[in-house]
C-alpha cells in the first residue's frame, strides 16, 4: 500500500537522528542551484538511522533516491515526487595502507587524509568535487587514474541486508560500476588500498591539479564538471574514429569536447544556460537557468554530433525526476 507524502513523513519522524522535512527546494542541494522540491528530504549522519530511513522509504511504496554532495545531478524544475535521502556519515580512518572512508565524507577530505599520511594513489583525484559513496558509484576519475584502482572493499545496504563487495565484484568500468545497474543498493562505506609515499611529492601533484582544475571549474561555477562522457576509441564506428587526429586520443579515449568543438559547441547558450566559450564540454548555469533549458541544450549538442558524426554521446551526468 501506498503511503501519502504526509504519513511517509510521520514514519520519517519517528527515526532517531533523522531530520525530515518537507517541499526543500532541490536547487539547494545541486552545484547546477537548479531543481524543484523533493517532497520529501532527509538526512543523517548516523548509519543506524540511515538504513532505518532508507527501509521507512522505500516500505512507503513512494520513489525514493539518495544523493551526495549533488555535483552530478540535473534535477527537474518540477524536482522529485517523492522521497530524498542523503547520508552524510564522513568519518575516515587509516588501518596499516589502508583508508577506511564513510560513503558521506567529501572525495577531497580522503584525497587529503591520505596524503597527509604519507598514502599515494589519490592524489590524482584532487578537486574532483562530491562524496566517496557516489565516487565509488560512478568510479570517478581524472588524469589517467579512477578511484576503482585503489577500492578494495565496499560496505552497502541491499533491502535490509549489509553486503560487502569487493573490488571485482564492483563491476567497475570508466565511469561505471554495478551500482549505476542497482540503484536500490546504497554504499556506506569503503575501503582503499594505498601505496606508502613522500607525503611533500603527493601534495605537490595534488596542488598543481588543483591549480589547473580551479581555473577550468572556478569553485563558484554552477556546473556539474563534464556533462558528456569521453568516448572509447575502440567503440567509435570507422568512420568517426577515422576524423579524430591521432593526438587527440589519450588512453584509448577521444575527449567528447573534440567532438562538441567540431559542432561549434563552445559558447552556444539556451536561456540562462551555456556551454563555456572555453570548453565544449562544460555547461554552467549563469545563475538563472532551467532544467528544461539544461536538458534542450543537451540533445541539441547531442543531436549535432550525432548528424555530423554518427555517434552518440552519453551523458556522465545522472537525472533526477524526470
Ligand atoms: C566542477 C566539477 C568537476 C568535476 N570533475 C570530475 C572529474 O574530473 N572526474 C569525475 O569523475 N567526475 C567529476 N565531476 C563529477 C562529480 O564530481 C562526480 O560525479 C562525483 O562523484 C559526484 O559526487 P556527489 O556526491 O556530488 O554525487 P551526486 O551528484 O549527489 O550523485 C551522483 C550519483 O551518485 C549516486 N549516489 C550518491 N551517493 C550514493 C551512495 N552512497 N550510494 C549509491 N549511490 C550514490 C546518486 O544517486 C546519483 O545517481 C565533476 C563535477 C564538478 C561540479
Amino acid at each position: 500500500m501506498m503511503l501519502t507524502a504526509e504519513e511517509a513523513q510521520a514514519r520519517l519522524a519517528g527515526i532517531p537522528n533523522l531530520t525530515v522535512s518537507s517541499g526543500a527546494p532541490l536547487s539547494r542541494y545541486t552545484r547546477f542551484g537548479i531543481g524543484g522540491p523533493a517532497d520529501l528530504y532527509a538526512e543523517t549522519a548516523d548509519a543506524e538511522a540511515f538504513v532505518a530511513a532508507l527501509s521507512a522509504a522505500r516500505a512507503s511504496g513512494l520513489a525514493t533516491m539518495v544523493i551526495g554532495g549533488g555535483t552530478n545531478l540535473i534535477v527537474s524544475d518540477r524536482g522529485f515526487r517523492g522521497i530524498v535521502l542523503r547520508y552524510c556519515a564522513e568519518s575516515l580512518r587509516a588501518e596499516g595502507p589502508r583508508a577506511i572512508a564513510d560513503a558521506g565524507a567529501p572525495l577531497q577530505t580522503l584525497v587529503d587524509f591520505a596524503i597527509d599520511r604519507g598514502l599515494g594513489g589519490l592524489e590524482t583525484l584532487a578537486g574532483i568535487p562530491g562524496s566517496v559513496g557516489a565516487a565509488v558509484y560512478g568510479n570517478a576519475g581524472a588524469y589517467g587514474h579512477s578511484i576503482a584502482e585503489r577500492v578494495t572493499a565496499v560496505r552497502f545496504v541491499e533491502g535490509e541486508a549489509i553486503r560487502v563487495f569487493d573490488r571485482a565484484a564492483c563491476e567497475f568500468h570508466y565511469r561505471e560500476s554495478i551500482f549505476k545497474r542497482h540503484k536500490d543498493w546504497i554504499i556506506l562505506s569503503a575501503e582503499l588500498l594505498l601505496d606508502a609515499a613522500d607525503c611533500a611529492a603527493l601534495r605537490k601533484t595534488a596542488d598543481g591539479i588543483l591549480s589547473v582544475r580551479n581555473e577550468k571549474f572556478p569553485v563558484t561555477m554552477k556546473c556539474a564538471g563534464s556533462i558528456f562522457k569521453n568516448l572509447l576509441l575502440k567503440d567509435l564506428p570507422g568512420a568517426a574514429a577515422a576524423a579524430v587526429p591521432p593526438a587527440t586520443v589519450r588512453e584509448g579515449k577521444i575527449p567528447a569536447a573534440w567532438f562538441l568543438e567540431q559542432v561549434g559547441a563552445k559558447g552556444m547558450r539556451r536561456g540562462d544556460i551555456h556551454v563555456a566559450d572555453y570548453h565544449a564540454n562544460l555547461i554552467y548555469n549563469g545563475g538563472a537557468g532551467t532544467a528544461s533549458d539544461l536538458r534542450a541544450l543537451i540533445a541539441e549538442l547531442q543531436a549535432r554530433v550525432r548528424e555530423r558524426f554518427g555517434i552518440e554521446l552519453e551523458e556522465e551526468v545522472q537525472y533526477v525526476g524526470f
